[in-house]
């Protein structure tokens, strides 16, 4: 009955299925691979800042973020005004959506691409205007241009693509962006920018003056999902909107301190990204040789387009104590976890064929 007081926009919202925790299978054995997180524990240094910064809890964080700021900054290259923090980069792509969105804008976004995203735009009031992947599981850029409207705000690039790897490279971005033309503010989520082999250079490309927004999140390579921070690095002019809707306060003391932290211990976090890559081109090449199509990831995930194999193939994993996710009748997304559950992954995907 109380719906009435509700916005009619919520009635028709896909709620957000989290990754659900992992399964135990034979002799014990359990691995999440479902959430894109890092295997490893906090890079050095990590959890004796947060230990101190947990110290003065009682205390509100810096709003500015100043310390987080300036550190990011130095590490990017980029001027303290052209970042912007948040709860994540799905916090700071809402305030994003809230600072440029009013009713019926469209945001263009490929399909399937990062499930939070029709849900954000949907609660900013705008539009998602999805377009389908190409093949190779790429984004299809030239029908997302012909996509534009009058009613465009927003197109939102997520490179390596969320859930099925593939990156867009730099030229195809300078190229796409040129084609817009301004029409549209051109957000690239590069949540997995640091597994990439040659993402686009989008710093480069912001502080041309280029319309475009960059989304990173200290959630995948730095391993700190647990603690919801990422950015956006965008012109003064966005950067300070996206921190004018920020929620006070949104990035929690022990956040600041391990983002700090883990920006001081990059040549074990490049180390790591090493690792993971690595064991990621295995996987996907171990993939292929036992008959899979899979497209070529960029990011720390392999993708198994099974179709309407899917439920069935997740229901496989689980019982032998692995868990992925699954997407609808699409296919199924594999977290590059520790190595043997790579190796299990293996296993239990030739199985499946
Ligand atoms: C994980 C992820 C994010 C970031 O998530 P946060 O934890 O909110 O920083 C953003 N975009 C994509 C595509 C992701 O997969």
């Amino acid at each position: 009955m109380l719906s009435r007081f509700l916005r009619p926009e919520l009635a028709a919202l896909p709620a957000y299925v989290p990754g659900r925790p992992a399964p135990v299978g034979p002799g014990g054995v359990s691995y999440k691979l479902s959430s894109n997180e890092n295997p490893y524990p906090p890079l050095p240094g990590v959890l004796a800042a947060v230990e101190h910064a947990c110290a003065g809890m009682n205390r509100y964080p810096d709003m500015g973020n100043t310390a987080v700021i300036a550190a990011t900054a130095a590490r990017l290259g980029v001027d303290h005004d052209q970042l912007a923090f948040g709860t994540g980069s799905s916090g700071v792509l809402y305030h994003l959506l809230q600072a440029t969105c009013t009713a019926g804008d469209e945001v263009i976004i490929a399909w399937r691409s990062f499930e939070a995203y029709p849900i954000a735009i949907k609660l900013a009031g705008a539009v998602p205007i999805m377009v389908p992947l190409g093949p190779g599981a790429v984004h299809d850029l030239d029908a997302m241009l012909a996509a534009i409207t009058p009613r465009t705000k927003m197109i939102i690039l997520c490179t390596p693509n969320n859930p099925t790897g593939p990156a867009i490279s730099h030229d195809d971005l300078v190229a796409f962006v040129e084609t817009v033309d301004g029409r549209a503010l051109v957000v690239v989520d590069e949540a997995y920018v640091e597994f990439a082999d040659a993402p686009p250079r989008t710093i480069e490309l912001i502080k041309n003056g280029t319309p475009v927004v960059s989304l990173r999140t200290f959630s995948k390579a730095y391993g700190l999902a647990g603690f919801r921070v990422g950015y956006g690095i965008a012109d003064p002019e966005i950067a300070v909107a996206v921190r004018k809707t920020a929620i006070p306060f949104g990035v929690s003391l022990p956040a600041q301190a391990a983002v700090i932290a883990s920006l001081e211990a990059e040549k074990e976090l490049l180390d790591r990204v090493r690792l993971i890559v690595e064991r990621r081109d295995v996987l996907l090449a171990r993939l292929r040789e036992v008959g899979h199509q899979v497209p070529d990831s960029q990011a720390n995930f392999a993708w198994l387009p099974l179709g309407a194999r899917t439920g069935t193939a997740v229901e496989t994993f689980s019982a032998a104590g692995l868990m992925v996710r699954g997407y609808g009748d699409d296919g199924l997304r594999i977290t590059v976890g520790e190595p043997e559950a790579c190796e299990l992954a293996v296993e239990v995907a030739a199985t499946l064929l």
